[in-house]
Order: structure tokens, then C-alpha cells, then sequence
């Protein structure tokens, strides 16, 4: 369909809200109509926060593309509606959907930084077989906190100083 190679290009813009209502309209029912344009959409606006948020430190490899995995099979975090919202339209549903997918990879994107800068993580690393379950990654940051509170981590102090030099 010629309209989606079009519209396709609109895309990045519109996430940026960037789109004059005008420009912006056709889009969205484009996308309430066209699975395809959603994907492109929806894959687009992980990309963008991924990059908007690239790391100084490296990540494990496919640490996020795991987590968006998950997100994606239905641990979207998606907001529980009060009753008397089921008028909500399906635009808004698939926005919630991407905003939360986007994130869930942004929280524990900042989880995995924190834990790259930390002692004695080998715990968490994300390649173990089976994914951590959240409420023991916070455990396991709990517990390392502590230790490396004792040890007074005068690397993470130094740096400190240097940013805040800036
Ligand atoms: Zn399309």
C-alpha cells in the first residue's frame, strides 16, 4: 500500500511531536488501521529511547532486548483503568502500550547501569538462563548497596566530584 511508505516517514517526527495536527491526524488513523505502520511505530519509539538513553557503560548483550521481549508478551505495566475508562481509544491503548514498553527498558536499563558501576554483581548478570524476577534484582541492589556503603567506594565519590566539576 502506497500510503504506508509514505506515512512510514512521518513517523520519527510524530513520536518527536514535531507534526502540525494537521500532518499528524491522517497518521494516527493510519496507524488505528494499519498493523504494520503500529509495528513500525511502536518498534520505532523503543529504538528512540534506547538511543536517547545510550549508556556510558556497557550493557550485557541483549539485556534490553530481553526485557522488551517480556514486555512484549504481556508484562506491558500497562496502567489498571478505574472503572468507567473503558471509553479509552484504542490510540491511547496502543500509546500506553509503547510508553510503558519504552519504560520498563529505560527503568531497568538505569537497574543495569547502577549494577555495572557496582562490586560483586555477578548475580545479576542478565545471561543467566532464566530472567531474575524484579523484587529479587531489587534485593540483590539492596544488599550490594549496603556493602558497598561499608566499603566507601571512593571511585564513585571521585566521580562524583568530576561531575559535579563540570
Ligand atoms: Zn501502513
Amino acid at each position: 500500500m502506497n500510503d504506508c511508505k509514505q506515512l512510514e516517514t512521518l513517523i520519527p517526527s510524530y513520536l518527536d511531536g514535531e507534526l502540525s495536527e494537521a500532518q499528524a491526524a491522517p497518521l494516527r488513523r493510519h496507524l488505528l488501521a494499519c498493523q504494520a505502520c503500529r509495528n513500525a511505530a511502536q518498534g520505532e519509539r523503543a529504538l528512540k529511547a534506547w538511543f536517547q538513553a545510550e549508556p556510558a557503560v556497557a550493557v550485557p548483550d541483549g539485556f534490553a532486548a530481553r526485557i522488551a521481549r517480556r514486555a512484549f508478551e504481556g508484562d506491558t505495566g500497562e496502567p489498571r483503568v478505574a472503572a468507567g475508562a473503558e471509553r479509552e481509544t484504542p490510540i491511547l491503548r496502543f500509546v500506553l502500550a509503547a510508553t510503558s514498553v519504552a519504560a520498563a527498558v529505560l527503568f531497568l536499563l538505569a537497574i543495569a547501569l547502577h549494577v555495572a558501576e557496582l562490586p560483586g554483581t555477578d548475580r545479576l548478570r542478565a545471561d543467566s538462563a532464566s530472567p531474575q524476577p524484579l523484587e529479587e534484582v531489587l534485593r540483590e541492589l539492596d544488599r550490594v548497596n549496603a556493602e558497598s556503603e561499608r566499603a566507601g567506594d571512593a571511585a564513585t565519590a571521585g566521580a562524583g566530584e568530576a561531575a559535579r566539576g563540570e
